[in-house]
């Protein structure tokens, strides 16, 4: 139903300087990924989230914009873009952007004029003030990195504000010009055809920030804003909210009243629940992921989840204590290179997981059985891994690997010295074994199984639009029951998260129609009875097993 058609969505992440490069200049460009989108077809990926394509000094991989109007010129031209859009919809697939616009870089000329004057038209645009605030080292989102939330502008002989990088000042959200121009923004990239934004750093957006106040009030009327315009412009467009925020306010992001209609993001990211996948998968058991479940916020009935295990960043593990934090560390991220800002690893999925493809099949089944629309970061489908020898965020943005010839095949003509970052070369996770072309040969491949959980989730609209619950049957500690049920059918869910044989007896369930049938799994079972008894799962075994089928064959 394209009218929720979020909620069916399986999202593929990408950014798009590292995926494939069609001019040789060594950096990934937008002509380049038009020339991959039926390999993004036939994985079964329905929407594209792009990472920031605008002009930028890239001092925060674009997430710094200089100009939200244009594209920035090493991926190609507005041309290309709206070239993209039309490519991707001939395939079924929609566009979302990343909006950053809770700052600007340093470089924009907004910030630019405001700093040299203080009658500059855009002085009022960004966040000021006289006297040192008090709260001028508190706040840092990249600590390490970031000493100060409040900088001093020799230029502007003023403070200014920024919750990121001091290159990136924040935008002063409590101006209604500002609040105009976004909207203009918006309109403008709706207009070209997207299908919406992730809008990064939601919180600090909302954040009226005021000098020395820890805990500035939240101004919600600018989702409300957002929601009418996207609204009005393209009726089916979303905005997901990247906010890795409190169980309680979460509904906020989607709407004032969670009994209500959602009004607000369409969309948002489960940090939470992502935190407690990965404990759960440190620990082998099952327990955090079932308290995540049970205490996951209910959203409105048309508002969303987004589901993730990697994204384009650390994995941010700072929702858990520092205790559990030390157990997901000491499994997946031991020495202190793997880790950043001491809540974070800066790994992929499969590195993480030793490479083992039976835990990196549990852990990716796991993720696209949560309630929600799954979100996968590019390269994932592969099993590829990262470079920690590259700096902090850096190390997992490595160029697409397509095929094991000249760089990878991300790019044909470039000198190995001038591709954006290093293809890597080394180890399990090389370049010359890990690539599409390969994994695309190979039956058995890690890529191929990608296509058929993707197609099996497009199979199951439970998952997306169903009531998700946990079954209340004893079950061994490793393994998670549970179930989702909608108008299309019923849909049971095991999934083992030790590496030990099991036997989990469920009993006959409710909403059973006939003989309950496998839809996808590990590998071959006999066929669970009516019963559901004695249900065998392997080591870190995962069943998929549909109980009822609402839609007509
Ligand atoms: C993005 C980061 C980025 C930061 C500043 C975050 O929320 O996910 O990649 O560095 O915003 O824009």
């Amino acid at each position: 139903m394209s009218e929720r058609w979020y909620k069916e969505a399986v999202v593929y992440s990408l950014q798009v300087d590292s995926f494939a490069d069609s001019d040789g200049d060594g950096c990934g460009d937008l002509r380049g990924l038009i020339s991959r989108l039926d390999y993004l077809a036939r994985l079964g990926v329905t929407c594209l989230w792009l990472n920031p394509v605008h002009p930028s000094p890239l001092r925060d991989n674009g997430y710094d914009i200089t100009d939200y109007y244009g594209i920035h010129p090493r991926l190609g031209s507005l041309g290309d873009f709206a070239e993209l859009v039309l490519e991707a919809r001939e395939r079924g697939m929609r566009i979302l952007m990343d909006l950053v616009v809770n700052h600007t870089s340093d470089e924009h000329p907004w910030f630019v004029s405001a700093q040299g004057s203080p009658d500059s038209p855009y002085r009022d645009w960004y966040v000021w003030s006289d006297t040192e605030p008090s709260d001028r080292k508190q706040g840092m989102v990249f600590p390490g990195e970031q000493e100060e939330t409040w900088s001093w502008s020799d230029a502007a002989q003023s403070w200014y504000y920024h919750r990121f990088y001091g290159f990136q000042p924040d935008l002063n959200w409590a101006n209604p010009a500002v609040r105009a121009e976004i909207r203009k923004v918006m309109g403008f990239w709706l207009q070209l055809g997207v299908a919406g934004f992730r809008v990064d750093a939601a919180p600090f957006i909302l954040e009226q920030t005021v000098p020395g106040v820890a805990s500035p009030p939240m101004d919600w009327t600018i989702l409300d804003d957002w929601r009418s315009e996207v609204q009005w412009r393209r009726g089916d467009a979303v905005l997901l909210c990247e906010a890795n925020v409190g169980a309680v306010d979460v509904p906020k992001y989607t709407g004032e009243n969670p009994e209500g209609a959602n009004d607000r993001a369409h969309m948002m990211f489960s940090f939470g629940l992502n935190a407690r996948l990965w404990l759960a998968l440190a620990r082998g058991l099952a327990e955090p992921v079932v308290e995540a479940l049970q205490s996951l916020p209910r959203l409105q009935a048309m508002a969303q989840w987004a589901t993730f295990l990697r994204n384009h960043d650390e994995l941010d593990l700072s929702k858990l204590t520092a205790d559990q934090r030390a157990e997901v560390f000491a499994a997946f991220g031991p020495k202190a290179d793997m880790r950043i800002y001491d809540r974070g690893i800066r790994r992929r999925l499969a590195p993480m997981l030793r490479g083992d493809r039976r835990h990196v099949e549990l852990a990716y089944a796991l993720q696209f059985s949560m309630p929600g629309s799954p979100v996968l970061r590019y390269g994932e489908e592969l099993g590829m891994g990262e470079d920690l020898s590259l700096d902090g965020r850096e190390s997992i943005r490595t160029p697409m690997q397509w095929d094991d010839g000249p760089n990878a095949g991300f790019s044909d003509a470039a000198d190995p010295g001038d591709l954006v970052r290093p293809v890597v070369t080394r180890g399990p996770f090389s370049y010359r074994t890990v690539n599409v072309r390969a994994e695309q040969r190979d039956r058995d491949s890690l890529l191929r199984w990608f296509g058929e959980l993707i197609d099996t989730v497009r199979e199951c609209p439970e998952i997306g639009v169903g009531v998700c619950s946990v079954l209340d049957v004893p079950t061994p500690p490793s393994v998670l029951a549970h179930r989702f049920d909608a108008p299309e059918g019923s849909i049971l869910l095991l999934h083992n998260l030790a590496d030990g044989a099991v036997t989990v007896d469920i009993g006959r369930l409710p909403g059973t129609e006939g003989r309950p049938w496998e839809m996808f799994a590990d590998g071959p079972y006999p066929r669970p009875a009516a019963t559901l008894r004695n249900l065998s799962l392997n080591g870190w075994g995962y069943r998929w097993i549909r109980l009822r089928r609402g839609r007509s064959d």
